[in-house]
């Protein structure tokens, strides 16, 4: 009896051998003196030592959902040198927003950043919360952007994880259990790696490890601070964590996009401020239905009297949502200078729809039938 009892007593203590437990009072300090050394310099950090502006961080942790930094780099001076302070983005104008948003995708985020400003502007006098919880009440922020808000800019004591740092904190700890039902997991190993302050000085340093050496294939870990304590390096198939689930893929949809040129003008409409893509600008077109028929599509075309033919171009223009692929069979046309806009439609000038706040999928259509 006595002999069954002391392993398990034995077990509770905590085992060296655990790749959680191996270097767990180093990794802390070992981060942050790499991040001193190795930090990336990007435009909404603060220099080292000094504390984060809230509006730049929140700005760009907004932008960065779904984004890459190099791609977010423009956008964020652009919305910075125009409006430079949370109060000014909450008394612009929604529909400027998304023709600066344009480009960057996923269009609620940016219905959000307005929302968002304006409530801090009115309910909060400009300033944001500076705790997690007040920052999850507000528009568009989920509980990882609140602990990134309040972790690098009020130095509160809690880890954002994000896909950088979900994937070295997989391997650190070579977690098999697949995303997402790993998240839990991984949150709870992420913490272990704040110090006792420098909570954002912390988190930037994981993001920034994930980034630039703990990449998705092949990193570099001869250069990684966490090497020595690092299972998934240990074992040698670093390249395989995190684990995923299979992903499920919606079926491809299908349908038509009409560009209609009067002169040097082209037909657009909104879209329904609410769904998919709402409230930003697209040529006319058919509903996107899954296996739709070409001559379905084609029946949804915008009623033009003056247009006898409508001319397909070769070829698709394809696009990936998150929940769907798309392809879309481009028709063109040129109607005479007399022609009116159908209902709900409009005309602008050529030259200018890159103000217009048109998603990616539309500019490519746009090419695709205004092209030789
Ligand atoms: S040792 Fe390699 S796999 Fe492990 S955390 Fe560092 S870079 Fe990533």
């Amino acid at each position: 009896m006595v002999s069954s009892a002391l392993p398990s007593k034995r077990k509770s203590q905590p085992e060296k051998s655990q790749p959680e437990n191996r270097g767990s009072a180093e990794r802390p300090a070992q981060l942050l003196a790499w991040y001193d050394r190795h930090r990336r310099r990007l435009p909404w950090r603060a220099p080292a030592g000094q504390r984060s502006d809230p509006y730049r961080v929140w700005l760009s942790e907004i932008m960065l959902q779904q984004t890459t930094v190099k791609a977010v780099g423009p956008y964020f001076e652009k919305f910075l040198a125009r409006w430079p302070e949370v109060s000014a983005l909450g008394s612009a104008d929604l529909d400027d927003v998304l023709r600066m948003w344009a480009g960057l995708g996923y269009y609620s985020r940016a219905r959000n950043l307005h929302a968002c400003a304006v409530i801090v502007m009115r309910a909060h006098a400009g300033v944001f919360p500076d705790t997690e919880e007040g920052l999850r009440a507000l528009p568009g922020i989920g509980p990882y952007t609140a602990a990134a808000i309040a972790a690098i800019a009020f130095d509160r004591l809690t880890m954002p994880v994000d896909g950088n740092i979900e994937r070295v904190v997989s391997r650190l700890f070579a977690v098999e259990e697949a995303l997402p039902q790993a998240k839990p997991q991984i949150q709870a190993l992420a913490a272990t790696l704040l110090g006792p302050s420098r909570a954002g000085d912390s988190a930037q340093a994981l993001m920034d490890l994930g980034a630039t050496i703990c990449t998705p294939k092949k990193p570099a870990c001869a250069l990684c601070p966490l090497n020595e304590n690092c299972a998934a390096r240990e074992r040698g198939d670093q390249d395989t964590f995190p684990r995923k689930a299979a992903k499920k893929t919606g079926a491809l949809r299908r349908g038509a996009a009409f560009v209609v040129v009067r002169g040097e003008e082209v037909l657009v409409q909104s879209r329904p401020a609410k769904g998919l893509l709402g409230g930003m600008t697209e040529v006319p077109g058919s509903e996107w239905l899954a296996g739709q028929e070409d001559a379905a599509a084609l029946a949804q075309a915008p009623e033009l009297a003056d247009v006898k033919r409508w001319h397909r171009r070769l070829g698709v223009v394809t696009h990936v949502f998150t929940h769907f692929p798309l392809e879309l069979v481009v028709y063109t046309a040129k109607v005479p200078a007399r022609t009116r806009a159908p209902n709900g439609m409009r005309w602008v000038p050529i030259a200018t729809l890159d103000g217009e706040a048109l998603p990616n999928v539309m500019r490519k259509v746009v090419v695709h039938g205004l092209g030789e």
